[in-house]
């Protein structure tokens, strides 16, 4: 038989559905895929409901319905100030991955050089091979994922056709500073590149800060398309509803990709995200302050258990070195002991990284109720204090008593 797609072929299947397997072979608390434990709000539900049963259920637009795109692009100018045209410059996506997949096969071209920033999401790196690109990498490392301006320089030349930015961060929790992201602007302009930019998490950005999009820097609104998810604004990641904003030359091809990708996105649902877009603000403060609850509260309990915890400026996730703990060799190995033997489900970091990947690091989802959180931490302290000898199933025998 011929060979198949070496992009596809025998490589190993996502960290993040191998650890969620993983955790429910084994019982443990899921930690580890980075989902909220409670859906999104009744109302938004009840729209997607309601839609569901008065219909229409047949194809919509190609580009979205009329609704969620004036609502993508109202939203775009209530948060960051961005006059966007509805018509021509928002497309709406199964997804962020769907979105990530449109721009990159559109706008990249086989020998096109992109400029990605590690740790980079899992599928950002196949999707740029698939469309014949060449990825160039730049790294921020832990504990403080500060970006080298040389290497980001040194990154970019003319042959850069796209940079792939995703911020805030996944997994490092990182939120790029004005500097950096002025520094990353005046790179793309400098080298006529296009900026792609993934900010799946654009309204889970904490302590009081708000996000502030590429696209708002000087001489960037003609060159960036912007990435937002429904399951991260709304905590509904099942509905794989994404939306794509950015001038209408760029998003162009990108509708042009879509059409062959998916063609359009579950009617219902669009209905339902375009009124959750429309939500007044102390919906979205109340999200943002609920995940810095669960933060802090997670945060509190590794630290005390010897995790040594990064601050988490945004998303869902908390980064923390295991030095010290006696895990195993690798963070690997760490959280193949801990689904195993604790009880509790995280992704290692090095998953997000190619060769020489740092491998002192876990990642923590947040997003869980007080209770499961609570739950997670108790099964750590009695692993870790019984000096690993304590399999779970000791401590839900106690639990269960
Ligand atoms: N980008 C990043 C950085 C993510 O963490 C995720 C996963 N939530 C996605 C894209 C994919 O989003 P979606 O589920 O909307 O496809
Ligand atoms: N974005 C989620 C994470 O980082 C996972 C999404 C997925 O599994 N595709 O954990």
């Amino acid at each position: 038989m011929k060979p198949t797609n070496p992009v596809y072929t025998g490589i190993d299947t996502t960290v993040f559905e191998t650890m969620s397997r993983l955790a429910m072979a084994h019982d443990a608390v899921n930690l580890g895929q980075g989902f909220p434990d409670v859906d999104g709000p009744d109302d938004i539900r009840k729209v997607a409901a309601t839609a569901l049963m008065d219909g229409p259920n047949q194809y919509p637009p190609m580009l979205g319905l009329p609704e969620l795109r004036e609502a993508v692009a109202a939203s775009n100018k209530r948060f960051y100030g961005l006059d966007i045209d509805p018509h021509s410059e928002v497309l709406v996506t199964s997804g962020a991955t769907e979105a990530l997949a449109d721009c990159i096969f559109a706008l990249v071209a086989p020998g096109d050089e992109v400029v990605l920033i590690e740790p980079l999401y899992d599928c950002y790196l196949p999707l740029v091979k698939q469309a014949g690109g060449i990825p160039v990498r730049v790294r921020v490392t832990p504990p403080d994922w500060t970006l080298d301006a040389d290497a980001l320089r040194n990154a970019f030349s003319d042959k850069t056709k796209v940079l792939l930015l995703n911020n805030p961060m996944n997994p490092t929790a990182k939120v790029f500073s004005e500097a950096e992201l002025r520094l990353i602007a005046d790179l793309c302009r400098r080298h006529d590149a296009y900026a792609v930019c993934d900010e799946v998490y654009e309204h889970l950005v904490f302590d009081g800060h708000s996000h502030r999009p590429l696209m708002t820097f000087e001489g960037m609104r003609e060159r960036t398309v912007r990435i937002g998810s429904a399951g991260k604004t709304f905590s509904l990641t099942g509905w794989k509803v994404g939306y794509v904003t950015g001038p209408a030359l760029m998003l162009d091809p990108i509708a042009k990709a879509h059409q062959w990708l998916t063609f359009t996105t579950a009617p219902n649902l669009q209905r339902a995200v375009a009124y959750g877009l429309a939500k007044d603000d102390s919906y979205f403060t109340g999200l943002t302050q609920d995940l810095m609850a669960k933060r802090d509260r997670m945060a509190k309990g590794l630290a005390e258990l010897g995790f040594s915890v990064l601050p988490s400026a945004a998303t869902y996730f908390l980064t923390c070195g295991i030095e010290g703990l006696d895990l195993g060799s690798s963070d690997v190995d760490a959280c193949q002991t801990l689904v195993r033997e604790a009880g509790v489900a995280a992704v290692p970091v090095s998953a997000f990284y190619g060769d020489d990947a740092p491998t002192g690091y876990i990642r923590f989802c947040f997003c869980k109720k007080e209770a499961v959180i609570d739950e997670a931490l108790a099964r750590l302290a009695s692993f870790l204090s019984a000096g690993h000898a304590n399999p779970h199933s000791l401590v839900q025998r106690k639990l269960a008593e």
